[in-house]
């Protein structure tokens, strides 16, 4: 690698560097504690997941170019150029991570290894070693808010698939789903495919809401790359949406990160306060229940169940008792993983890494202390509201032949909602 390419990949540090980053850099004391709190490093002992190693790497470039010592007696103090093999090390350790940020709540000095690694995302964008599925994704996305009017009656047409489905299970022929509509106090912004709008569509309908669904999906792959740029334009389509629209509040699907997105990372990408506030979707169902707006059947749930933490949702989002209120309020053996919350463990599945093939082998094994709480519980349902979460625990579940059901929130509600229509028509 070229000198100048060497110096302007350090750069992309120099950019991002902040007292916070350079605190992190400083004050790592390498006790290793985090080790423990890793589910890849814990499932797979490979030492290229120990989170303090995947910082060092960032550390190391840092001690070259930026600290006196380590310019002048690189040897000495482990500084070290970001040539190939380095960004090689770096790719894997960083684009496998989920982000869970588990590292960071066992560290004594709270240092956040997963913001560490989105500097070491933007490094890698910049020497053209982005992870190329994401990028695809993400640009396919953008590439919808730029042109929408192709894709519009496509969309619409599909929604009005749904809306059939939605009537003929509210057993209203009035029931709708309403796009574009003006005024709406709520836009509510689902996921590519049916299963995130049609259960909403009911929930919202029952409750009388008013509301109106936004013709962009809210999965984020900006995100997971690590483009800030790209990860604003993809949820600047919604939200420029619920400028045009006056809603009064914009309400994220179960999803994750794009929860994550919405709530606390767009305003300061977009330096704009939004005018509306954003909730996910399951804060909406739980005020829907305990307001009385919606009923349910509090036996509807047979068997038992446990709820799984997504960590975008839970630890980083700070969701930790409305879907656990809701699942009580359809079941009569709800059994908590343990531990959870806070301390929960990720179930590896976050970060985009189940859209990058070349990590599926240390996916599985990182899901091993999910597979170990939930087998704990003796549970054979398990709520997972985000959907890269469910995917893996299907996975996990097919991998280690558990006897488990695994379901979103959404439609154990509508399961359990006296309802004038046929439940089938939402299997
Ligand atoms: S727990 Fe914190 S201080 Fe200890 S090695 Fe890990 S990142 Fe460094
Ligand atoms: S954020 Fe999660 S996956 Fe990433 S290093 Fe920390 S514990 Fe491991």
């Amino acid at each position: 690698m070229e000198t100048q390419q060497l110096t302007t990949l350090a750069g992309v540090i120099d950019k991002k560097m902040n007292r916070q980053l350079k605190q992190y850099i400083d004050i790592c004391a390498r006790c290793a504690i985090c080790k423990d709190a890793c589910h890849q490093y814990v499932g797979t002992g490979d030492f290229k997941y120990l989170p303090a190693r995947r910082a060092e790497l960032i550390r190391q470039i840092y001690k070259k170019y930026f600290d006196k010592a380590g310019r002048f007696v690189p040897a000495l103090y482990e500084a070290r150029d970001p040539d190939e093999n380095l960004l090689e090390e770096l790719y894997e350790s960083t684009y496998a991570c989920t982000a869970c940020r588990r590292c960071m709540y066992f560290c004594p000095f709270s240092i956040d290894t997963a913001w560490i690694l989105s500097v070491a995302k933007a490094m890698l964008i910049a020497a053209g070693m982005g992870n190329e599925m994401l990028s695809q994704l993400a640009d396919a996305a953008i590439m919808k808010g730029d042109q929408p009017e192709l894709f519009r009656d496509v969309l619409v047409s599909g929604f009005k698939d749904i809306e059939a489905e939605v009537r003929e299970i509210t057993g209203d022929p009035s029931a709708e789903i309403p796009v574009d509509k003006e005024g709406a106090d709520i836009l509510y912004v689902g996921l590519a495919g049916a299963h995130s709008i049609r259960p909403a569509a009911v929930i919202f309908h029952e409750a009388g809401a008013s509301w109106t669904l936004s013709l962009f999906e809210s999965a984020n792959y900006g995100f997971f790359l690590g483009d800030a740029e790209k990860a604003r334009k993809i949820a600047d389509r919604y939200m420029d949406e619920a400028l045009r629209l006056g809603v009064k509040e914009v309400v994220i699907t179960e999803c994750g990160h794009a929860y994550r997105v919405a709530k606390i990372f767009h305003e300061a990408w977009s330096g704009k306060k939004h005018p509306f506030r954003v909730r996910h979707i399951l804060e909406v169902i739980d005020e829907y229940i305990t307001d009385g707006r919606i009923t349910v059947d509090p036996g509807s749930v047979k068997g038992a169940i446990t709820y799984h933490d997504p960590c975008q949702i839970g630890r980083n989002g700070g969701l930790f008792e409305e879907p656990r209120r809701i699942v009580r309020a359809l079941a009569a053996d709800f059994r908590d993983l343990t531990p959870n919350r806070e301390q929960q463990w990720c179930c590896g599945g976050g970060g985009g890494i189940v859209a990058m093939s070349e990590f599926d082998e240390d996916r599985i094994k990182s899901g091993a202390k999910k597979v170990e709480q939930i087998r704990a519980t003796g549970a054979t349902i398990i709520a997972a509201p985000c959907e890269n979460c469910r995917l893996q625990l299907e996975q996990l579940r097919d991998h280690h032949e558990l006897d488990l059901h695994i379901t979103p929130i959404m439609d154990l509600v509508v399961e359990a909602m006296p309802l004038a229509g046929t439940k089938a028509a939402q299997a």
